[in-house]
């Protein structure tokens, strides 16, 4: 079952939960099937790949060594960080005369970007 959320790529996002917790960051990518989301910067994990092997991902086309990739994080632990009033804030959904849903934050109104762009 896909999980709801507001949050998208590009948002700025706090992390709520776990050894990150505080930290900040840019979603880069949000799994709503899995309820997860990876984070620039954040949870990075150190994998060692080995020379030579076909794990099936890009990874293994380099010749060995470690690499550092973030780890998928609970949508649940993030929190939308508004790109205006800068806060930790809650977003809700307004729907427009023309019937479009927008993202605006609770807490100073401000719209926040929308999926469309750039994303
Ligand atoms: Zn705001």
């Amino acid at each position: 079952m896909a999980v709801k959320t507001n949050i998208i790529k590009g948002d700025t996002v706090l992390v709520r939960r776990g050894k990150e917790k505080g930290k900040r960051g840019t979603v880069k990518a949000v799994n709503a099937l899995s309820g997860t989301a990876t984070v620039e910067g954040i949870n990075v994990v150190k994998r060692h790949t080995k020379q030579g092997t076909k794990a099936g991902n890009m990874a293994s086309a380099q010749t060995g060594g470690i690499i550092e990739k973030e780890s998928p994080l609970p949508l649940s632990a993030l929190q939308y960080v508004c790109e205006k009033c800068k806060a930790p804030t809650r977003l809700r959904r307004t729907r427009t005369a023309d019937g479009d849903l927008h993202r605006v934050c609770a807490r100073c109104g401000e719209p926040a970007r929308e999926s469309a762009k750039g994303a």
